[in-house]
């Protein structure tokens, strides 16, 4: 299974080169030549659960067609770079977990909260910018074993619905499923409303 296969629609996906969507993308590539899985779209038969809500998750949805939107992409945010890869039926598959460095300092991470916050230069914008491409093709130089800790794993994730009756919002009329309705004197309130 090629390393970098559709790197460059990952990147041009994702729309940078930041170490997130290297591990991201590196971590399915390894996990479906583990599984042997090369079938182009995973959803069907598999899972994944991503540890954290970052930049390698754009990587998964591209890779493994598992999407948020389809239900097959769990977000389970430990803050943690790792990601599973899972049979739905038996809950069998491997989880992989990066212990390289994501970052080389934390300076890269200061300049990040500064541009998130508003309060970056355009300087020190460019320098995040830099920082984490460089970054970025570090990472992809290191080897599948040097990136990440492997496990084989069985984890049962149970299904959670998502689809329930909407109903018009009293106030705005949009409609609402159920679960966000707020009922208060008489009227049925969406969340926008309820204020
Ligand atoms: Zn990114
Ligand atoms: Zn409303």
């Amino acid at each position: 299974m090629p390393y970098f296969a559709d790197w460059e629609q990952t990147v041009q996906f994702h729309g940078h080169i930041c170490p997130g969507i290297v591990v991201g993308h590196r971590a399915c590539w390894y996990a479906r030549s583990l599984l042997k899985l090369d079938q182009p779209s995973l959803a069907p038969t598999h899972l994944v659960v991503a540890e954290n809500d970052l930049c390698g998750i754009d990587a998964f949805q591209l890779n493994t067609g598992c999407t948020l939107g389809n239900d097959n992409l769990i977000i389970n945010n430990q803050g943690k770079q790792a990601f599973s890869l899972l049979e739905k039926k038996s809950g069998k598959g491997v989880r992989l977990v990066l212990h390289a460095p994501l970052w080389s300092s934390n300076e890269p991470l200061k300049l990040h909260h500064k541009f998130k916050l508003g309060t970056a230069t355009q300087e020190e914008i460019q320098e995040f910018i830099r920082l984490r491409k460089l970054r970025g093709e570090e990472l992809l130089k290191l080897s599948d074993e040097e990136l990440f800790k492997v496990d084989f794993v069985q984890m049962n994730i149970p299904g959670k619905p998502r689809l329930y009756p909407a109903i018009n919002c009293s106030r705005c009329g949009e409609q609402v499923m159920e679960p966000w309705v707020t009922e208060r004197n008489s009227e049925k309130l969406c969340t926008s409303c309820i204020g």
